[in-house]
């Protein structure tokens, strides 16, 4: 299996991910995505996207602001129950959260900790020019209380009737003890989440669904099946408010880690916002003529975790034979961050002229790359191991026939297709 030493090596070399602010030294457990990064992260968001709203009658999407009314943290409970246990190392000075540790001493040196204490992980800071505590607001630790807040407006003005969803994705700041694990882990991610709302009663189908349309995404997406594994929540490790929680983890190089969480939240949330803001966020169900707080089934996911999870997935340091291996990114074409490689056999002016012709105009449909320097195996192998799934090649019998050759990344067989087949022969394999 793959190390997450090369992992990170090959997402600095090859364009994907940066460490934050890396020429001042960095900033710990920060990071920047690349030109590669970004891209294969927007095809991440898309296809969630797609998935989940777009394909979807049922579900709609919303974009609320990271800073909020501290009231609403009050409301949900973070600002109360937000907390990990932490402890310091009275030998070697390192901090770890004790709820992680099997034994209750430092893992690093065996030295002696503190006595654990509560640390709230969600970030402040202050509203307008006055430092003082009524200027306090917080970073949103996740994006899901943006959704609850505007359960009514979204229900009302799209004429919503249960059971339906609302979708977001953006940014979310936690304040870790102990964040690590390349991206797996930061204290500024960003999140999937849906909240999708029901009837009392039909929450555990509903639970079971969202399950399995979860997994199934990730199949479809190319994820082999023996790196997934949903895992059940015990009663001591549910929130007081959850009725069931489910996780399903991957096998990252550390280990079995969790990718998402998909919980049902009762009707926990909305009765709180009710109670603290005094509106009415009950549900008038034109069936049974009763009103009523819906219950909330969260499929919460990671955008930064599921990009390391398709990098860890695809990765390969393939040998070919005795004197040759390539690395190689086996990742789904809906999720490579180039879709293909544009290549004149040689740097001769016709070729040149007709590969830069093909390019040109696939652009406007995907990210493409033109590449006329050094051998063609050499620009073969670059794409390889940016996961491009198709290299294109222009020679001369192009010339005579307007036929290209399509390298296929994984098998490297290469067939020949009519330069007006290229969009629908791509497509075709693109497209989810
Ligand atoms: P963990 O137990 O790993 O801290 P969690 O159970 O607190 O995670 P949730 O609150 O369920 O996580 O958040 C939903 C999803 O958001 C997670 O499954 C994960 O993909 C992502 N996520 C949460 N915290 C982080 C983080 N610090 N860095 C990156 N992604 C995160």
């Amino acid at each position: 299996m793959v190390t997450m030493d090369e992992i990170v090596s090959l997402c600095k070399r090859r364009g994907f991910i940066f460490q934050s602010s890396e020429i001042y030294g960095g900033l710990n457990s920060c990071w920047d995505y690349g030109p590669l990064g970004v891209e294969m992260k927007n095809n991440i968001k898309r296809l969630w996207w797609k998935a989940n709203v777009q394909l979807r009658d049922d579900v709609v999407g919303l974009d609320s602001s990271i800073l909020m009314n501290p009231k609403v943290w009050e409301a949900s409970g973070h600002l109360t129950n937000f907390a990990d246990p932490m402890a310091d190392c009275k030998v070697c000075k390192k901090r770890w959260r004790t709820d992680q540790l099997s034994e209750y001493k430092c893992p690093e040196c065996g030295g002696e900790l503190t006595e654990a204490r509560m640390f709230n992980l969600m970030f402040k800071t202050f509203m307008g020019p006055v430092e003082d505590e009524s200027a306090v607001v917080y970073l949103r630790p996740e994006t899901a209380q943006g959704i609850f807040v505007n359960f009514l407006n979204v229900q009302q003005t799209m004429r919503k009737k249960l059971p339906f969803g609302i979708a977001q994705i953006g940014k979310s700041f936690r304040n870790e003890v102990t964040p690590g694990n390349f991206i797996f882990r930061t204290r500024e991610f960003e999140q999937m989440e849906i909240e999708y709302f029901v009837k009392p009663g039909t929450d555990e189908y509903w639970h079971k669904h969202w399950i399995e349309q979860r997994i199934s995404w990730y199949y479809k997406l190319g994820i082999r099946k023996e790196n997934i594994r949903i895992r059940e929540h015990g009663k001591d490790e549910l929130a007081h408010y959850a009725k069931a929680c489910v996780d399903i983890e991957y096998l990252f190089p550390m280990g079995w880690s969790e990718l998402e969480g998909i919980a049902n939240r009762t009707d926990f949330d909305l009765s709180r916002h009710q109670e603290y803001s005094g509106q009415n966020l009950t549900y008038f169900d034109d069936e049974t003529k009763q009103r009523y707080i819906p219950y909330v089934i969260e499929p919460s996911a990671g955008v930064d975790r599921s990009l390391l999870a398709f990098l860890v997935d695809a990765y390969e340091n393939q040998k070919i034979d005795e004197n040759d291996s390539r690395i190689v990114l086996h990742l789904h074409p809906a999720i490579a961050p180039v879709k293909a490689g544009i290549f004149p056999l040689l740097k001769k002016e016709e070729l040149v002229k007709k590969a830069k012709e093909i390019y040109n105009n696939l652009k406007y449909k995907w990210i493409v790359q033109y590449d006329e320097s050094g051998s063609i195996g050499k620009r073969y192998r670059r794409q390889d191991e940016i996961g491009t799934p198709f290299g294109i090649t222009v020679d001369y019998q192009t010339l005579e026939d307007n036929t290209v050759t399509i390298r296929d990344r994984d098998t490297m067989e290469q067939v020949r297709v009519h330069i007006e087949e290229i969009i629908p022969y791509l497509e075709e394999k693109i497209e989810v």
